[in-house]
């Protein structure tokens, strides 16, 4: 009876397991190198070889070091970013950073104006043509501001881009931010920027917002015009860093 009882495991373990990923792979990461934006002031990453060749007894040896900011690049920001009582980035359980994207594309908005935030019309407009944002969703926004990487003054708005008041790049308002978290069911948002919150904000009430809702954020995210409104699972998997804030995370999508 063995055989039996072999198949029906397999049977209940197939039913329980997720969906197979069958599509196209998308990358959504920039590298990280010497041209990667940071948040003004931050420490840049930095990467230095320490061995690089042949050793004496004739087999290839390779090896570097690298450090920087948990925030810059293709990055997550963890909920203890902006709320004290959040999780740390290893603490968000690994199911929570996987799900559907929605795409809200704003470029027409932030066309004539960088400081545009996304309003929660935008969103009704959206579920109009999409239908409801479907539940455990990753709502990216897509601004258009990805064509600058990595030239920074162009990307963070700013011919002084070390001085952080006078960034001009759009994001998410509060009340939309507010409105996803309440009103809809999302794992968390992310954005083609260097901050949910746009250029102009002071004191960052949707990294606030969404912190304390114990939600995550994906900023500098890549290549977001290769993704459809609906219907691609992405999967961002940040550095494990014990306690941190945040951290550089590889970030792909399968497109069906
Ligand atoms: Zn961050």
């Amino acid at each position: 009876m063995l055989i039996p009882v072999l198949l029906t495991i397999l049977a209940v373990g197939g039913c329980t397991m997720s969906q197979p990923l069958t599509g196209t792979i998308v990358d959504l990461t920039y590298p990280f190198d010497e041209h990667t934006v940071y948040w003004p002031k931050n420490e840049p990453f930095h990467w230095e070889k320490t061995s690089w060749g042949p050793t004496q007894t004739g087999y290839w040896y390779a090896s570097a070091v690298y450090s920087a900011s948990e925030h810059g690049g293709t990055h997550l920001d963890a909920p203890i970013h902006f709320a004290e009582s959040g999780w740390s980035v290893d603490e968000i359980p690994v199911d929570q950073l996987t799900g559907e994207a929605i795409v809200l594309d704003i470029r027409a908005q932030v066309g004539s104006n960088p400081d545009y935030t996304l309003q929660v019309d935008d969103i009704a407009q959206w579920e109009i043509s999409h239908g409801p944002i479907p539940p455990k969703a990753i709502v990216l926004l897509y601004t258009g501001f990805g064509q600058y990487w990595p030239d920074k003054p162009r990307y963070l708005g700013s011919s002084t881009p070390d001085d952080a008041t006078t960034l001009h790049f759009p994001g998410f308002s509060a009340e939309a931010a507010t409105f996803l978290i309440a009103k809809r069911d999302i794992l968390g948002i992310g954005i083609d920027t260097a901050s949910i919150d746009a250029g102009q904000s002071r004191d960052f009430p949707v990294h606030q917002i969404l912190g304390r809702a114990n939600r995550y954020a994906l900023e500098n995210v890549a290549h977001l015009r290769r993704l459809p409104p609906k219907g691609a699972r992405i999967t961002a998997l940040p550095m494990k860093i014990q306690g941190g804030t945040g951290g550089p995370a590889r970030i792909i999508a399968t497109v069906p």
